[in-house]
Formats: C-alpha cells, sequence, structure tokens
C-alpha cells in the first residue's frame, strides 16, 4: 500500500465496493503540541487508513515543520503533501515539491491558499496566482499525483458552484486524479457539487473532508473562517446546550453525516483530526470504517 497513490487506492477500494478512510493533521506548534499529533497518528494507523495528509502554510506555520511531519508520516502511509503557492516563485515551489518527492510523497494536494492577513497583498507579490497555476508547474516538471480542493458550499471568492465546477474541470484537465472537500455539513451540497462538477465534465474522484463535532465553538469557528455554513437547526441545538450535551449532538449529527455521504456514492472519507484521534476516530467508527472495539 505504501507505493500506492492516492487515485489507485480510491480505484481499487471502488472495484471491491469499499470506500477509503483518510485523515489531515496539521504540522504543531511546539513541542507538547508534537507530542499530541504522533500519539494520533498511531491511533490513525492502529485504524488502518488508508492514507493521511498534511497541511501546508495554513495560518502563517513553518513550511518546515509541515516537510518534517510529512518525511516522518510518509515511512507509514501513503502521505499526501499539501501545498500552497499563494507569494511564491515557480523555483520555490518546485523545490519543495522534489522535497516531498524525496521523502517518499506520491501525491500532493495542489493548492493556492490565502493571503495572510499581515500581508493581503502576496497574492499578487507572488509568481503563481491560482491552484491551477501550481498543478501545471507540477505536472511539467514531476509524475506525482496532484489532487485538488473543492467546495461544497461554494468558494468564498466564487460568483457561483458552476464556476467552481469549471474550475475543477481545468484542474482535471491539468492532471488533477481526485478532490477533497472544505469542511460542510449537509448531503445535499455534496450532491449539489457532483451534479455541477459532472455538469461541467470533471468526472475526478471527489472525497468529503469532515470535521467531527466535537467542540462546537471550535467548529462553528472554522466554519466561520471557511465559509461555511452550520444549518440553522443544528447551531441552535449546539448553541443552546452545556458542553457534554453539545458534544454529543454533535458527533451524533456528524456520524449521520458522514454515513448518509457514504450511501450517497462518496469514495470515502476525508477527516479533520485538528490532531486529535477520540472524535476522529468515534467517527470512523461511527459510520462503519473502523471495526468497533
Ligand atoms: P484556486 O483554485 O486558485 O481558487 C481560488 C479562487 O479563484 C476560487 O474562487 C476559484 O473559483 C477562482 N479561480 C481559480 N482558477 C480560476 C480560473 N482559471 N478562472 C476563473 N476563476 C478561477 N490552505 C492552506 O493555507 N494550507 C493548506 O494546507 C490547505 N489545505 C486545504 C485542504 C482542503 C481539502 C481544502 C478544501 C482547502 C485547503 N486550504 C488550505 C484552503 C485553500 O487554500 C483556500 O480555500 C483557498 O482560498 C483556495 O484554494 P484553491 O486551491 O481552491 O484555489
Amino acid at each position: 500500500m505504501l507505493g500506492q497513490t492516492v487515485g489507485q487506492l480510491i480505484s481499487e477500494r471502488t472495484v471491491l465496493a469499499e470506500k477509503t478512510l483518510s485523515f489531515e493533521f496539521f504540522p504543531p506548534r511546539d513541542d507538547s503540541a508534537e507530542l499530541g499529533l504522533w500519539k494520533t497518528f498511531d491511533a490513525v494507523l492502529d485504524a488502518d487508513a488508508d492514507f493521511v495528509s498534511v497541511t501546508y502554510g495554513a495560518g502563517g506555520s513553518n513550511p518546515e515543520r509541515s516537510l518534517a511531519v510529512v518525511d516522518r508520516m510518509a515511512r507509514d502511509i501513503p502521505t499526501i503533501g499539501h501545498l500552497t503557492c499563494v507569494g511564491s516563485t515557480r523555483a520555490g515551489s518546485l523545490e519543495v515539491v522534489k522535497r516531498f518527492e524525496a521523502a517518499g510523497v506520491k501525491s500532493i494536494l495542489a493548492l493556492r491558499g490565502d493571503a495572510p492577513r499581515d500581508n493581503p497583498n502576496a497574492l499578487a507579490e507572488g509568481e503563481i496566482k491560482s491552484a491551477l497555476e501550481l498543478i501545471e508547474l507540477i505536472s511539467d516538471f514531476t509524475d506525482l499525483e496532484i489532487g485538488v480542493a473543492a467546495f461544497p458550499e461554494i468558494h468564498p471568492e466564487s460568483p457561483s458552484l458552476e464556476h467552481d465546477a469549471k474550475v475543477l474541470r481545468l484542474k482535471q484537465d491539468a492532471g488533477a486524479k481526485y478532490a477533497i472537500t472544505q469542511l460542510f455539513f449537509s448531503v445535499e451540497s455534496y450532491l449539489h457539487l457532483l451534479s455541477a462538477s459532472a455538469e461541467a465534465g470533471a468526472d475526478l474522484p471527489i472525497i468529503p473532508g469532515l470535521m467531527p463535532i466535537s467542540n462546537a465553538q471550535q467548529v462553528i469557528r472554522m466554519a466561520n473562517m471557511s465559509g461555511a455554513s452550520i444549518p440553522a437547526h443544528l447551531l441552535q441545538r449546539l448553541e443552546s446546550a452545556n458542553e457534554a450535551e453539545s458534544r454529543v449532538i454533535g458527533m451524533d449529527f456528524s456520524i449521520r453525516l458522514g454515513a448518509k455521504l457514504l450511501e450517497a456514492g462518496a469514495p470515502g472519507l476525508h477527516i479533520f483530526t485538528l490532531n486529535q484521534s477520540k472524535a476522529a476516530l468515534e467517527l470512523a467508527r461511527g459510520v462503519g470504517l473502523v471495526a468497533r472495539s
């Protein structure tokens, strides 16, 4: 399995009528956070995950930390290196791609990223202006597999779902083999994305990215940051419950959403761990992707 790409794993599972299970991590900010990360990683390995991914540069985090985490994870499990290009040069991006490759990475999630708050002009200043240009660069210079982002609730800068779907088609034509979605909270928005994408001729597998709602305030904050909306009835229940009750409500909702997505034909689930295993594995177990123990 270690030598396989994400696209190969998805096709293999699809032939067997099975689903993939994968998890996203972010680089730790300090040594104590690092301990938590590796504990969670071990738990994910024990759960027989198919692949993992590691974020890059989000919130101003240090790229060297992403590379170090990817380097270690890729020895044990197929690992997607996220790569953003906002504010980057072509040569600089290519150098990071080569370092991913040397670490054993077979698949890169090619992303634009967002301008940091302290430098809103970063996008204009960089040489690469969009994920599409990054995909072209990676496929011109390497044989690495490329994945991309998709947005069931529409990218915040995009005029419409149809526009996003056309961009996804351009990315597929440039070499993208799969997409992973931004967090979202309704099966309908995933199904709308699938149909808009199919309409635009983008038929690459789209893996739902799911964030387990174990800490309602944290998820509400992340949803706001990414432009995803939590359904009003859920938000009202989460906000009127105490902490323990709201965890039960949130996890129950997340498990039902995951199960419905798989039933609706999603090729697998990519669970955002926030570097903690408890809720992520509870979700994976709840939808039947990990044997209960
Ligand atoms: P792009 O594809 O460049 O799109 C940005 C906007 O431009 C969209 O509105 C799109 O419609 C428009 N656009 C793009 N190309 C064209 C075109 N040719 N014609 C017309 N319009 C176009 N951020 C991080 O900083 N680090 C991470 O590790 C990270 N991981 C992520 C993982 C996932 C699964 C997802 C869904 C997002 C992740 N992000 C991460 C966030 C991401 O970088 C932002 O959402 C960013 O705003 C958009 O990235 P993109 O790759 O979709 O950009």
